[in-house]
Parts: C-alpha cells; structure tokens; sequence
C-alpha cells in the first residue's frame, strides 16, 4: 500500500499540531504506524490522500451511525450554512434537536446542548454537585468521559483510598475527590458508599462501556447502581455519548428500563458535528442558570449547523430504524470472524451489542478492565497491520470499539471477513 502523500503532510501536521493530530489515539503510535489523511468519506467507504480505499469501522468513533455523508445530512447542513454559521442568539434548530431528545428518552425533561460530550460530562458533575452540596464522585476503571481533570483519574492503591492522576497536570485536589471502582462488580461499588456515601454527589457510568474496548454490563449491576445511589441521596449519571442512539433508538436506558437522574449524550447526536448534551428531570436541570446557580455556557453551543446534522440524523434513524438490520450485520460479522479465529486455533473474545463490537486478542472472557488488560496488543497491532493492507479500517487500538453502520451491507461485510482470514493466515 503506497501511504507516501500521507506521510508527507504528517511530517508538515507535525511541524505545526503536537504530534501532528488532533486526538492522540489518531497517531496510530499502538499498532506502530503513522496516521492516514483522510480525503474524504462517504458511505461505509473511507478514501485517503494516496487514492486508498477502506472499509470503515471507526465512524468517526462512532458518530456516522448512518455512515459517512449521507445525502440527507449533508443537505442539511448546507441548508443551515446558507442562513448562517452561528448567531449566538436562539436558533428554531435547537429545539428540534432538544425536543427528538426529550421525546427519544423518557427520564430527560430538559436537555442542555454543548459542543462535546467532555462538556457534557463535566457539566453534569458540576449540577450534581450542586444538586448534593457533596463534592466527591465515583466512576470506574475503564470508563472513559471525556478528558476534564476529575474524570483523569484511575484507582489509587485500594478502592477505598482515593484515586490517582492519569495525567501530569491534574491536580491532587481532583484525585481526592474521585473515586474509582470496577466496572459489572457491584460489591466495589457498595464497599466505595460505605465508606463514603454521604459524601459523594454523582456515581457516572458508561452503561455500555466501550472506552475499553467494547464490554457490556451486566443487568443486575446496572440495577444494582440504581438502588444504592438512591439510598444514598448521590445522582446516577448516565453517559450515554456512545450508546445514546446506537443501541436502540432513545438511550441504552430505555431498553433496559433504568431512569438515571442524569444522562449525557454526544456523537451520533451530532451527525458528525461538534455536539454535546446533557439532560435529566425537570427539578434537576433547574438548577443551571439562568434558571438556577449553576453556570454553564457556549459561544457555539447549539448553533444551527450541527443542530440540524444531529436532528436530520435522528430523523433518519426514527423513520427508517436501521436498528434491526445493523444488528443483524454486525452477528454475521462477529459470527464469521470468531470461525476464522477458531479455524486457526488463535485465541479471541469477541464482544457485541448492537452495532458495536471489539475483537479481544485474549483467550480469556471481557467482561471488566482486569480482562480487558489481558489481551495482546502486540498480536492486535500485527493483525491491524494486515487488515489495513488489504483495506479494512479498525481502529488502531485493542482498546477502542468497532461500528456497523446503516451503510455497511452484506457485500462489505464479507469482504472484511476474508481480509480478516487472510490476515490471521499471514501472522499465524
Ligand atoms: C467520546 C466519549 C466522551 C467524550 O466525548 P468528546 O466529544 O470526545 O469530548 C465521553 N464519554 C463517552 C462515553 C465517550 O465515548
């Protein structure tokens, strides 16, 4: 595969942008390669500089449920461009996206537009403190919501202490005030309150996590995080940013039946534009200004270009319900690709949910960080090497999930399978 202009404008990004990217993981530094340029995209199709072609199964990390510029998303956003970028001012768009939302997920009354789902999540720690007048929080290893300082944090040396920067430059005070626990083990979570549930003001949770790859959890764990919550006066965040919208159409929530106080939502309610929310009852949300105390602001924050990319693509997904039919994709695919591991005896766990899934180098069953920890990124990174030559674009990383989208059909699904069965055969 000839990659020569994209090396060549990665070596000028990286005269000017810290490592030449945007987001580190773009930097492909753990399958050992340098980035792509992407020229451009459409369909489950991913084009760059050098005239490659890929099958996608990054999606913009999940945003482009309905695959990359879909006709209707892009009229869209020229339409709004032609009235205007921004206004700062109120935008009919916003509540037509605000309203799809309200009506998608039952336990938001009121929903709040940001511009990422880093936004999102450290706003709504802030209300609920607000909300408790506590200060500390729980969240759990693995999970990822964003990149705020009280979020960088991982277990400190016992679950009881507190947790420890995972990252120069955030301060102590943070690490003291979050609290970590592991992921589908609720004893963690109940050993966490005991010591000290009147002083934590928000549990958030990823109720599919997928920041660790891709590990579902467990029904009763998710109840379980429900009832001591409420027993405790703490909020339940859910952060919904990647399964909002891509589990079922409405949040993850509703399909299992668990109201959180708080949801966060980002990516595909975006439509591939910078989009951020968070929401939740009506006495909750109360509190942000100007309503209530709490301050929470954006220049660009629900301006009329990416409400109406988030809301035609809601629309879509409504109307047509792909759901089915992406599910139904993403077995065969899994199905397919456990064979291809399993005609070669190569040891694989593959997790799946919806049009979500991520192929474990690990013989063992994902189901927490600790398992997730076990698979081989040396063996990943081979076989990455293998499946992008012949033109197929996980993503590049063991621990970022896969997407399906509503573009990938029978024909590109196949094709991965036999780009995956010829990779396994050359680093076998
Ligand atoms: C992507 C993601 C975020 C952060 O969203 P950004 O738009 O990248 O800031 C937060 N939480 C979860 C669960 C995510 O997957």
């Amino acid at each position: 595969m000839n990659t020569s202009k994209s090396r060549e404008l990665f070596a000028s990004a990286e005269k000017y942008i810290p490592g030449g990217v945007n987001s580190p993981v773009r930097a492909f530094k753990s399958v050992g390669l340098k980035p792509l340029f992407i020229e451009k995209a459409s369909g489950y199709k991913t084009f760059d500089v050098d005239g490659n072609e890929f099958i996608d199964y990054v999606c913009s990390w999940g945003p482009l449920i309905l695959g990359h510029s879909h006709p209707q998303v892009v009229e869209s956003i020229c339409r709004a461009a032609e009235k205007g970028s921004s206004y700062g001012a109120p935008c009919q768009q916003e509540i037509e996206l605000a309203q799809l939302i309200c009506e998608a997920i039952p336990s938001i009354d009121l929903v709040r537009m940001v511009n990422s789902g880093t936004e999102a999540t450290m706003s709504a720690i802030r209300l609920a403190r607000a909300c408790t007048g506590r200060d500390k929080i729980v969240k759990f290893e693995g999970c990822y919501h964003g990149h705020a300082d009280s979020f960088l944090i991982k277990a400190g040396s016992g679950l009881l202490t507190s947790g420890v920067p995972n990252s120069p430059g955030v301060p102590e005070a943070f690490a003291n005030n979050t609290l970590v626990a592991r992921y589908n083990d609720i004893d963690s979570v109940e050993e966490v309150f005991e010591k000290s549930g009147h002083e934590i003001a928000a549990l958030i949770v990823e109720p599919v996590a997928g920041n660790m790859g891709l590990v579902p959890s467990r029904p009763e764990f998710l109840q379980g995080l429900r009832k001591i919550t409420e027993e405790y006066g703490s909020l339940l965040i859910f952060d919904e940013v990647i399964s909002g919208f891509r589990a079922c159409y409405g949040a993850y929530q509703n399909e299992i039946g668990i109201e959180p106080d708080l949801t966060t939502l980002g990516k595909i309610i975006g439509g591939g534009l910078p989009v951020g929310a968070f929401g939740g009852k009506r006495e909750v949300m109360e509190h942000i200004a100007p309503l209530g105390g709490v301050y929470q602001a954006g220049t660009l924050a629900g301006n009329p270009l990416a409400m109406a990319a988030g809301a035609e693509t809601l629309k879509i997904l409504k109307k047509e319900d792909p759901y089915d039919k992406m599910a139904k994709m993403c077995i065969f695919l899994t199905e397919k690709i456990k064979d291809v591991f399993a005609q070669r005896s190569i040891d694989c766990s593959i997790n799946r949910m919806a049009s979500m899934f991520s192929v474990f180098f690990t013989g063992n069953e994902v189901v927490d960080f600790e398992s997730v920890m076990t698979a081989d990124t040396e063996k990943y990174a081979l076989f990455y090497r293998e499946i992008l030559e012949r033109g197929v674009y996980f993503p590049p990383s063991q621990f970022e999930v896969c997407f399906v989208s509503s573009a990938h059909d029978l024909y590109a699904i196949e094709n991965t399978v036999k780009i995956v069965s010829e990779a396994l055969d050359k680093i076998s």
